[in-house]
């Protein structure tokens, strides 16, 4: 099938998806197999031999997100930090250097200073918004990646990724861009100059909340006298840190329904920003799709949607923020996001509990939305739940 002309959703339901030849089932059976029968010493049937290297579940899930990145090849792995870790090890050597977005998923940082530290891996954190503080956390000859989110997990901030492209490139150092909050359907950073995409499929991809997984998804590029497929390859069969044949069939069922669940989540999301916004107990609503968005205009231009995630602020701190993330009913108390349920996350102490007390800490008033697909006025019920709690726990203090 010419997959390049057809359209987001028939991409996502056929590119890697074809029925199964042998015996015409619509849906690909998932290759429960650690090893394929072989017709003579080395001699391969359509190329497989052990799951490690290839199996045609993961394989076909590789296809299908690769295609909807635009990506030049995909490897799949068993979680989004498996991935993070085998891209991390496929093309960095001791002594490297890593501009790293300052306000990103907690774990990315863990990975990084906590594992690759003590191979002689350095970075530099850097304000994701201020493209000149980018290029001047570059050390020429050292720097060899910068790695960004955007939009940025928990503060929403949106990058300029075409610029940090450039400021990679002239600096010889690869551009690595975690695209979990936008996934393919809003954005494509391999087109706005990006080399490697990275992902949580755990998140949006897989959607539903019931499977890890991570792929990492890499441009024709070369680093270093080797291709990013090559390197990212070998990593992923001599690392070994795959995705297994049932998790992939759970990727690639989810990867199916993402536009219509993104649009949703979308649609959801600004309802509610719109709806919070300007309200007596909140300092700050952070959602790129709100006009007063500091990134708004970029994130217009580089993204055809704004997500699903809405962080805000409470007038009354860490007490009215805690109130609220333990109130709410719909919206589960929970780490983790891009699900069909609604979660609410006190991002300070559970996803960025890694970085307390160093300047990556996240704001004590803060709590993260994961806006769901649920019908959008029995989630703005169940925030006024949130809102009141927040409001008598303000009291409270003000009354203390
Ligand atoms: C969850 C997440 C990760 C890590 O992925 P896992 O699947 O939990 O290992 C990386 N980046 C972002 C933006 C995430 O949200």
């Amino acid at each position: 099938m010419s997959e390049r002309q057809h359209g987001f959703n028939t991409q996502a339901i056929h590119a890697g998806q074809a029925p199964d030849p042998l015996t015409g089932a619509v849906i690909p059976p998932i290759y429960q197999t650690s090893t394929f029968v072989q017709d003579g010493i080395n001699v391969l049937r359509n190329g497989h031999e052990y799951s490690r290297g290839s199996n045609p579940t993961r394989n076909g899930f590789e296809t299908q997100l690769t295609t909807l990145e635009a990506g030049h090849a995909g490897f799949a792995f068993a979680s989004g930090i498996a991935a993070e870790d085998a891209l991390l090890r496929a093309v960095l050597a001791p002594g490297d250097h890593i501009v790293l977005g300052a306000d990103g998923y907690g774990g990315t940082n863990r990975l990084i200073n906590r594992l690759h530290g003590k191979w002689g891996i350095t970075n530099t954190p850097v304000d994701i918004t201020d493209t000149a503080a980018v290029a001047a956390a570059v050390q020429p000859g050292k720097t060899a990646l910068l790695w960004v989110e955007t939009p940025s997990n928990p503060l929403l901030g949106i990058a300029d990724v075409a610029a940090w492209a450039a400021i990679a490139h002239a600096a010889g150092a690869l551009l690595v861009v975690d695209n979990t909050f936008s996934t393919p359907f809003l954005q494509r950073p391999l087109r706005l100059g990006a080399d490697v995409v990275v992902h949580s499929t755990t998140k949006y991809i897989g959607g539903h909340s019931d499977v890890l997984g991570g792929a990492v998804i890499v441009s024709d590029a070369t680093f270093r006298g080797e291709t990013l497929a090559a390197a990212v390859g070998l990593q992923q069969f001599a690392g070994g840190a795959v995705a297994g044949p049932q998790d992939c069939f759970l990727a690639a069922r989810g990867l199916k329904t993402l536009g219509l669940r993104m649009e949703r989540h979308c649609s959801n999301a600004a309802r509610i920003a719109t709806w919070l916004d300007g309200r007596a107990e909140l300092e700050k609503v952070l959602y790129p799709g709100l006009p007063t968005h500091p990134g708004h205009e970029l994130a217009k231009a580089q993204s055809s949607g704004f997500g699903g995630i809405v962080s805000l602020q409470f007038v009354g701190g860490e007490a009215a923020a805690r109130a609220f993330a333990e109130s709410t009913e719909l919206f589960a108390l929970s780490v983790s996001l891009g699900g069909v349920e609604s979660l609410v996350c006190y991002s300070a102490e559970m996803t960025h509990a890694s970085v307390i007390g160093t300047e990556l800490a996240v704001p004590r008033n803060l709590v993260r939305l994961s806006v769901g697909i649920e019908q959008v006025e029995d989630l703005i019920a169940d925030l006024e739940l949130g809102l009141t709690a927040a409001r008598s726990a303000t009291l409270e203090r003000v009354a203390a």
